[in-house]
């Protein structure tokens, strides 16, 4: 659960480690490497290691992306709920042909662009509630371990240096290549040589490892010293050294988009297999494009829209969450007007019931088996690959039959409080309840009752409950001052 959820709607997330999920072996994940649905557990029993591939930081991460971050965070919390520990790493490529691209147009370096734009992406997925990975590596702080991966496929015959000076992976070298976007082996053209980032199954080549410099990566800082000269790293090569160097030779999960199976995963599985000789990732997961009037959402189609967008329309957290979890991860998302506003509502409910649940003093002894009975179904749907629109159905239900417990005023605590820990562990994978909204109207009243009583009780002298208001205002970020012409205040 985030933080701020937590406190806003006074749930503690303590509460959570009071349920006993401890079924481990029912949880069932898909994996684009067998094409199953499999039942899943880390390989050590206990800390499940898992890479995401991360954002590269060139312009804000748009909705898309985001998508795909928001599934990777609905796993992360699905595998704590199982009762795992999750160690996560996330690349941030700082160093790509986009980002040499966008800093030569602008004349600066690749550092200038992508600091922001991390910061950017790290307040965009803090505002949506994404769990902090353990690590996020800048792909240009571990160019040694790339240069040295290189050098281990040099030497087990997977590679070679190419006359650009340039060293390029042999994919008919490397029998497994292929295997994960089921590539065709007549499609596999030994010699022939690619040396962009980005390209189509139909050009599947040997691609580049390390890339000779260009002036334009001397003029943007993307280029460094290495046994063939100076040259930086392909985007595929990044995240193989990274994910070896952070979390060993095989990962539990590696995920990321739908679009990165090919060339992005099945490069890294030739490029980390061949070098280690060892299984790279146990699972490969993958998610969903989340399109808008029907097409992907992408930055070259300019059909993009970015979180900041949607915070700029008062599209809460929450109900962006919820939005997302309206469809399996595995199945395509269309973004419109109609569904954001249904999540708005949605979420709303959740709002208010968050709150009715938080005040109450008392329930009934029926609401123990409302709580056992919703917390057996969102555990299965969640088990169940993810499925998150069940878990939500499970959570929704519960609200409706806890709601017309509470409408029967009992005083059961017994039944309260299991309802709680139930309501707190689901929204704990969830997070959808919104922060309470302080709509201007609603501000205003509230700020002139307060100011009304620091008013009479300065007429009465009563100086400390005069401070106590002042206080209460500015834990609400509300400023007030003395003025001639009486009290004004602003919000900060
Ligand atoms: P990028 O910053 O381009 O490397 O992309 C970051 C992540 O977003 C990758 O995992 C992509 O697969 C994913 N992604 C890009 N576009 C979309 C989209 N329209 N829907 C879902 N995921 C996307
Ligand atoms: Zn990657």
């Amino acid at each position: 659960m985030s933080q701020s959820s937590a406190t806003a709607r006074g749930l503690s997330s303590g509460l959570v480690a009071s349920v006993d999920f401890h079924t481990m072996s029912d949880f069932q994940l898909y994996n684009s490497l067998t094409r199953t649905v499999d039942p899943f557990t880390p390989a050590d029993g206990k800390t499940v290691r898992m890479y995401s591939c991360g954002p590269t930081v060139y312009n804000p991460a748009h909705l898309g992306n985001f998508r795909t971050f928001l599934f990777a965070d609905l796993l992360r919390r699905a595998l704590r709920f199982a009762g795992w520990d999750v160690r996560q790493v996330m690349n941030i490529t700082d160093v790509d042909d986009k980002i040499i691209k966008r800093a030569a147009e602008q004349r600066t370096t690749i550092a200038q662009v992508t600091e922001p734009m991390t910061a950017v992406f790290q307040a965009d997925r803090e505002f949506l509630r994404i769990q902090p990975a353990e690590s996020y590596p800048k792909a240009t702080a571990y160019i040694p371990q790339m240069i040295a991966l290189v050098e281990r496929l040099i030497e087990r015959g997977l590679a070679y240096e190419a006359d650009d000076k340039s060293v390029y992976f042999a994919i008919d070298r490397f029998p497994g290549y292929g295997r994960l976007s089921r590539l065709d082996r007549r499609e596999v053209r030994a010699g022939a040589r690619v040396a962009q980032d980005e390209y189509a199954k139909e050009n599947a080549q040997d691609f580049a490892l390390w890339k000779a410099a260009k002036p334009e990566d001397e003029a943007t800082g993307a280029a460094w010293d290495s046994p063939w000269g100076r040259g930086r790293p392909g985007w595929h090569l990044e995240c193989s050294a990274m994910a070896i160097e952070l979390l060993g030779p095989t990962l539990d999960i590696h995920c990321g988009g739908i679009d990165l199976v090919f060339p992005h995963h099945e490069d890294e599985i030739a490029q980390s297999e061949g070098a280690t000789g060892q299984p790279f990732s146990r699972w490969w997961c993958h998610g969903a494009f989340l399109l808008t009037d029907g097409s992907k959402m992408a930055k070259r189609l300019g059909n993009v829209t970015t979180v900041q967008g949607m915070r700029d329309n008062h599209v809460s957290a929450a109900a962006l969450r919820h939005f997302v979890f309206t469809t399996h991860y595995r199945k395509e998302l269309n973004l419109s007007d109609d569904a954001l506003e249904a999540s708005i509502n949605a979420v709303r409910r959740v709002g208010d019931f968050s709150d009715r649940i938080g005040s109450a003093t008392g329930g009934t002894p029926e609401l123990t088996a409302v709580a056992e009975t919703a917390l057996t179904g969102f555990r299965e749907a969640l088990f169940d690959d993810l499925n998150a629109p069940n878990a939500m159905a499970a959570m929704f239900g519960f609200i409706t039959r806890a709601n017309a417990e509470f409408d029967r005023r009992g005083s059961d605590l017994a039944g309260l409080a299991r309802a709680r820990e139930v309501f707190a562990a689901m929204n704990g994978v969830l997070d959808i309840v919104p922060d309470r909204e302080v709509g201007d109207a609603a501000l205003v009243g509230w700020v002139e009752e307060r100011l009304a009583g620091r008013r009479a009780a300065r007429a009465r002298r009563d100086f400390t409950e005069a401070d106590r208001i002042r206080a209460e205002l500015l834990a609400r970020g509300v400023a007030i001052e003395d003025g001639p012409a009486g009290t004004t205040w602003k919000v900060l």
